[in-house]
C-alpha cells in the first residue's frame, strides 16, 4: 500500500498472501493483475491523467461531459496528488525531453501532447489511495 512496496508486490506474485497474480496477455506479454478488493488499482503505479477529449468524441457513446468533468473533479479532490519527483521520475522526464518529446507541459492532469508531470494516487506520505 506504499510507494516502497510497489516493486515487492510485483515480484511476489502468486504467493498465498500476495495481492497480485501473474498472467500473460493475449499478445504474449507477461504481466500482473490485482486479485484483491480494489483490483489492479491496489497494485498499480498510481499514475493519474484525464483522458484525451478525442477519446470521448470517438467512442460512439453519448457521454455527458458535464458529469464526466464533475467526476474528474471529485476523484481529483479525493485521491489525486501532485507527486514529488524522485531520481527515476526526473530521469525519465529528462530523457523524454532529450529525445525530443516536446513541449514540456509541467504539472497537469490534462491529456497533453509532449512531456508532462501527471498526478499520482500515492499521497504525500507515499501511501496508496483508492476510491
Ligand atoms: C503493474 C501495473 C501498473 C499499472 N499502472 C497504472 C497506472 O500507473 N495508471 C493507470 O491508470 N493504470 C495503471 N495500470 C492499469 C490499471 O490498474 C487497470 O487498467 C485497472 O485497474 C483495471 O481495472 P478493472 O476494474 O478493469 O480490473 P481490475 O482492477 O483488474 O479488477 C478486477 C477485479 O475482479 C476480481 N476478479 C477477477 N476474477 C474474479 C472471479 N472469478 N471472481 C471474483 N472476483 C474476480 C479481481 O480480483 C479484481 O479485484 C497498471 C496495471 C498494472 C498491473
Amino acid at each position: 500500500m506504499t510507494h516502497d512496496g510497489f516493486l515487492t508486490t510485483l515480484t511476489d506474485v502468486n504467493s498465498f498472501d500476495s495481492p497480485a497474480q501473474s498472467f500473460v496477455s493475449e499478445e504474449g506479454v507477461p504481466n500482473a493483475r490485482g486479485r484483491v478488493l480494489g483490483g489492479s488499482s491496489a497494485i498499480n503505479a498510481g499514475f493519474y491523467s484525464r483522458a484525451d477529449r478525442q477519446f470521448f468524441e470517438n467512442s460512439g457513446l453519448g457521454w455527458d461531459l458535464v458529469s464526466v468533468n464533475q467526476s474528474y473533479e471529485w476523484v481529483e479532490r479525493a485521491i489525486v496528488f501532485r507527486p514529488q519527483l524522485r531520481t527515476w521520475q526526473s530521469a525519465i522526464r529528462d530523457v523524454l525531453l532529450e529525445v525530443g518529446v516536446h513541449p514540456f507541459n509541467g504539472f497537469t492532469l490534462e491529456h497533453k501532447v509532449g512531456t508532462k508531470i501527471g498526478g499520482s494516487t500515492f499521497d504525500r506520505s507515499g501511501r496508496r489511495q483508492l476510491c
